[in-house]
């Protein structure tokens, strides 16, 4: 991968005519040790956040050799870039077939689920294997999650203590629990909460857990969405296992994805059109910008022009992608100086965690370079750049938009 001093130096040697994914290896060095070093226990990288081959490099690199993987594919990719890696299977529905070719063919041991059904499958498709790692995954209240994702897996409170004992009796290996508390946890104290959930069920099986796995949610920044430090959130995991039931040798586990990758990589689109104060771009919601789409997140934005720098004022801007989809629209608002237009180029920011990893190619797009860029990234939960971004006062009517939308979600359970 070619190595750029800045954004601005790639758009004066390359003017590229695809969009580029910038990549900040030093980001993810950071990220992972910040997580060594302050959680008091095992990291997983969940690989479906960024599954770039530098990523799991870096990551293999800076000491983190444990993967949360989800498909055979996943598993592959991490056999390839990470050889002799741990990997947790941590998808609580597979198909028979990927069950047997992680046991048999990656030596994968680690599995999640969420039913006696599924449990019943493993054991099967490993051939009654005794030295498995079964791991029941919870349903928890999920306070404060941007992206809830108890919906769609995890065991019910009242049906957990009679999977974790078939658990127990299933394996002489490790019996865990893990849950998830939702994406971009914007609340620290939901760790501690859903540890006590887990507690419960564990106390109501009559069994011990010998890991107690707390997933991924640990945010990153967004306009409008300045999370806690991320020492809180390790604070509320020491306070929710200090006071499980749990044994001496009980292993603590994350599986961050979001976090230890979000503010490594940016995307720098070209401005293709400009229709008042829409901007149609060479990247959209089935490129990078699923989430500016789908859920209206107003991503930083830089303009990076080739000639002499704007100094217009700024001024709100909303994306088209490049497909003929009409719902390829980002609404932003996107803050750029009122002279954009055609032939510039506008970096991204924050697009590290399940952006550059959501590229499809519909219509015949979505395909996309990558570089290196030296500079820091558009804001930091590791002291590489401010701990926020600025959200123009005209915006504010955006942001009541957003937390309005959060105090629904929360009414509604
Ligand atoms: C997606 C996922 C993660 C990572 O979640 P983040 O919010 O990106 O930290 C961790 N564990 C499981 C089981 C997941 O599905």
């Amino acid at each position: 991968m070619h190595t750029y001093h800045s954004p601005l130096d790639l758009v004066r040697e390359r003017s590229p005519e695809r969009p580029v994914a910038l990549v900040r290896r030093g980001a993810v060095a950071l990220a992972a040790s910040w997580f060594q070093k302050h959680f008091k226990g095992d990291v997983l990288y969940a690989v479906k956040a960024n599954p770039s081959p530098w990523v799991i490099k870096t990551l293999a690199e800076s000491g983190i050799t444990r993967f949360d993987v989800a498909s055979i594919p996943e598993i592959e990719l991490v056999a390839e870039h990470a050889p002799g890696a741990f990997m947790a299977f941590m998808h609580p529905v597979k198909s028979r077939r990927a069950i047997s070719s992680a046991y048999f063919d990656h030596g994968v041991r680690t599995f999640s689920f969420d039913t006696h059904e599924e449990l019943a499958k493993i054991v099967d498709a490993t051939g009654q294997a005794k030295d498995l790692n079964l791991m029941v995954r919870l349903a928890v209240q999920a306070e404060g999650s941007s992206y809830p994702l108890a919906g769609k897996f995890g065991v019910e409170p009242h049906a957990a203590p009679d999977l974790l004992l078939a658990a127990r009796r299933a394996t002489q290996d490790l019996m865990g629990v893990a849950f998830h508390v939702g994406s971009q946890c914007m609340r620290p104290t939901a760790y501690q909460a859903a540890m006590a959930q887990a507690s419960r069920a564990l106390v109501r099986a009559g069994v011990f857990a010998d890991v107690v796995d707390v997933g991924g949610g640990f945010p990153s920044i967004y306009p409008g969405m300045i999370p806690p430090a991320l020492a809180d959130y390790v604070d509320s995991i020491d306070r929710g296992f200090a006071e499980m039931m749990v044994h001496e040798t009980t292993e603590l586990w994350c599986e961050p994805g979001r976090a230890l990758v979000a503010e490594s990589s940016s995307v720098l689109a070209k401005v293709e059109l400009r229709k008042g104060d829409a901007l149609y771009l060479n990247d959209g919601s089935y490129g990078s910008l699923f989430d500016a789409t789908h859920s209206k997140w107003p991503f930083p934005v830089k303009l990076v022009r080739g000639g002499e720098p704007s100094s217009a004022p700024l001024k709100p801007f909303r994306f088209y992608g490049p497909t003929c989809d009409s719902i390829d629209h980002m609404p932003g608002p996107f803050w750029l100086p009122e002279d954009v237009g055609e032939g510039d180029f506008i970096e991204i920011g924050m697009l590290g965690a399940y952006g550059v990893a959501m590229t499809t190619r519909f219509n015949g797009y979505g395909e996309m370079d990558a570089a290196e860029v030296d500079d820091a990234p558009m804001a930091s939960m590791y002291g590489l750049a401010p701990r926020s971004i600025p959200v123009p006062r005209t915006e504010s009517a955006n942001v009541v938009k957003l937390s309005r939308a959060k105090g629904k979600r929360r009414r509604r359970k």
